[in-house]
């Protein structure tokens, strides 16, 4: 029978989030502890640990199926592969940054500067759609302190909180690209391997949905009802049962995490109580 390879970052911002999807999707590993290969004992699924960089050149030469990598790194090394599904983690952008003593007066700015970066090719795109002529230095990490010893004026790297920048005495000027974790897969799956991809992706989605909602339990009196369910509608319709107590009901529903502070207020002033809000592991909608 045919295994799904799944490359995944062995050591770094991405692994943890990335096996934890595949442990939550149910698929138990035989030995996670990052050798090179790990394999499942109940899904048709082994996992290959490698630097992210690695990783879209092993999908488009077909070493590994599908891969989890940074949308940076696929625009950087410009392999041919597909995005799969985007997972919401990881989330930063690559931004252009100069020294925070220089007033900022725009692109031009950027004009005969010397930027060092590890994202030549994007950088290098945008330079060229912004019809800027810039010298790009390449290196490969700490690029944030390249300004600091005279290496060069600015940099374009990723930013996520924005600490890196202002520990540097830099600003962030222009957000080139946003960011997060995505799958990408070979752009020829067999058959039976999209199969498996298929079965592997409804578990994901199941998962994501479930942390994107709450399960709510709450009490109100009875002629409150029709109000309630107008404000957690729920999948369905919410579940509602008798209390022991006349005139009360208990509602059960579900609610989109994003929503929940604006839902309580409201069931609140319906008169609800004892409101009890629950994580959902998974959810199948
Ligand atoms: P490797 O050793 O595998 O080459 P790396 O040093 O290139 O690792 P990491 O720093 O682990 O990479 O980052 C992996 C990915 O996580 C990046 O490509 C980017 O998509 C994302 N990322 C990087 N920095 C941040 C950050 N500060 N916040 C959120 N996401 C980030
Ligand atoms: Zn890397």
């Amino acid at each position: 029978m045919s295994q799904l390879k799944i490359a995944v970052q062995k050591s770094g911002r991405l692994s943890e989030k990335s096996l934890a999807l595949i442990v939550e999707a149910g698929i138990s590993l035989n030995n996670s502890d990052r050798r090179l290969i790990s394999r499942s004992s109940n899904f048709p699924i082994e996992i290959l640990f490698l630097r992210d960089d690695d990783i879209p050149q092993y999908v488009a030469d077909g070493v590994a199926d599908i891969g989890i990598v940074g949308e940076n790194v696929i625009y950087e090394k410009n392999s041919p592969i597909r995005v799969v599904e985007k997972l919401g983690f990881a989330r930063c952008r690559l931004s252009l940054a100069i020294s925070k003593s220089v007033e900022y007066t725009g692109i031009n700015y950027f004009n005969g500067k010397k930027i060092a970066t590890s994202y030549p090719k994007i950088l290098g795109k945008y330079l060229l759609d912004n019809n800027i002529k810039a010298e790009i230095h390449e290196i490969s990490g700490s690029v944030e302190i390249a300004p600091g010893i005279g290496l060069a004026d600015s940099i374009f790297d990723i930013v996520s909180s924005g600490s890196t920048l202002i520990s540097n005495g830099l600003q962030e000027v222009e957000i080139v690209m946003k960011s997060e974790a995505v799958i990408i897969g070979d752009l020829n799956l067999s058959v039976e391997k999209q199969k498996i991809l298929d079965k592997l992706l409804f578990r994901i989605r199941s998962v994501q949905t479930a942390r994107n909602h709450k399960y709510v339990v709450l009490n109100a009196p009875s002629n409150q009802v029709s109000k309630i369910i107008e404000i957690i509608p729920g999948m369905k319709s919410p579940t509602v049962v008798p209390l022991a107590k006349e005139g009360w009901v208990s509602i059960h529903s579900v609610l989109k995490e994003n929503e929940f502070w604006d839902i309580i207020d409201k069931l609140q002033e319906c008169g609800a109580e004892g409101i009890l809000v629950m994580p959902i592991e998974k959810m199948v909608v």
